[in-house]
């Protein structure tokens, strides 16, 4: 007999903290005890994003928070370079192309990182950098800082933007310190709440150059409302709640916390070598493995083995759909899972 488990990129196993605040009776938003919650809940993400600007907690996923850093730091017309190496990477190209931006791709195969001799292949000039650190579609890690350094050598008043969805709270994360300008998260990842808020992180001088468009997610209106607690519609309060609660529970101990992610998701990767399985991504994301399924084996084969455990694990996306299948422990677990998935990796992967 097995409890129901998500082994997922997101949504992810909910900590315990957000649980107990969701079970919480209903807030109204615009209440001094709401705005309360809501200004600890973005000083909090302003210390996990290491930031001296804001952050600012939209209500919807984690790409609405990509939507509105594209669309309210960029003019229609901007041209940004766009490297493309996954399903998120793709996705800051498509968003970019919607908003009217002149898009740039770079692309490469997908699994790859992107390194600054890719970027130094793309001719100028450049209004901005759209970037994915930890892309969960094949499971690499960008090391966006040295790329945000080639980038702004060449472009210094170009802004640099980051998809840091699943690599905040999950691996080490600056934006300032990092020369990035702003970086997009969402609640359902590595901060295991349910899905629902986006988290739009401004650094002071991404502030500075706001060109504020759109109407449900006006950054300029946001910025406005959230400085006092409250926003500019009425917010996914309850969420804000878990936000709030996770973080306080989570700040003071997130150094440990990302060295757990980063042991967890080392013991997969060593039991999918035991297993001969090979691992998709060049330089390895903590967030997530990703796994080319072994040959002769099908995607479905290897969810019917994982869901007979309990475990909902997931597949491929875009050009890696059929052909890969992805397990994570971002979610609230220990090392003590890790070796309990390890274990039914060994059993679930046994085929013919
Ligand atoms: C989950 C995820 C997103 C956002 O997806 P939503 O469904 O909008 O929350 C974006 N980028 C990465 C790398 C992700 O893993």
């Amino acid at each position: 007999m097995y409890r129901p488990r998500l082994l997922t990129p997101g949504p992810v196993e909910l900590h315990p903290k957000a649980l107990e605040a969701l079970a919480r009776p209903q807030l109204h938003h615009r209440s001094e005890a709401a705005r309360k919650i809501f200004l600890q809940a973005k000083a909090g993400l302003e210390a996990a994003f290491k930031t001296q600007g804001q952050v600012l907690i939209l209500t919807g996923s984690g790409t609405a928070a990509m939507d509105a850093l594209v669309q309210n730091l960029f003019a229609p017309g901007a041209r940004v370079l766009v490297p493309v190496h996954g399903n998120f990477s793709e996705r800051w190209a498509k968003i970019a192309t919607e908003a009217g931006l002149e898009v740039v791709r770079l692309n490469l195969e997908w699994g790859r990182v992107v390194r600054p001799e890719h970027l130094e292949s793309a001719q100028g000039p450049f209004d901005g950098l759209l970037l994915t650190h930890s892309e969960s579609s094949t499971g690499a890690l960008n090391d966006v800082r040295t790329l945000a350094q080639a980038f702004k050598a060449r472009f210094p008043e170009s802004l640099v933007v980051v998809d840091a969805i699943t690599s905040l709270f999950v691996s080490e994360f600056e934006l300032e310190g990092w020369g990035l300008d702003a970086a997009a998260c969402g609640s359902q990842k590595g901060i295991m709440c349910p899905p629902g808020l986006g988290y739009a992180a401004l650094s002071p001088r991404a502030i500075e150059r706001l060109k504020p468009r759109g109407f449900y997610l006006n950054l300029a209106s946001e910025l406005k409302a959230q400085s006092s607690g409250e926003s500019a519609w009425t917010p996914a309060i309850n969420l804000v709640a878990a936000t709030a609660a996770v973080l306080e529970e989570l700040l003071p101990r997130l150094p440990e916390h990302i060295a757990l992610k980063r042991q967890q998701n080392e013991i997969l990767y060593a039991t999918g070598q035991e297993l001969s399985l090979k691992p998709v991504p060049e330089v390895k994301s903590p967030a997530t493995t990703c796994f080319y399924l072994p040959e002769g084996v099908s995607y479905a084969q290897v969810k019917e083995a994982f869901a007979v455990r309990g475990a909902t694990i997931i597949g491929g996306q875009g050009q890696l759909k059929g052909r890969v299948f992805r397990l994570s422990l971002m979610g609230y677990s220990d090392l003590y899972d890790a070796y309990a998935v390890a274990q039914m990796m060994r059993e679930a992967l046994r085929f013919g």
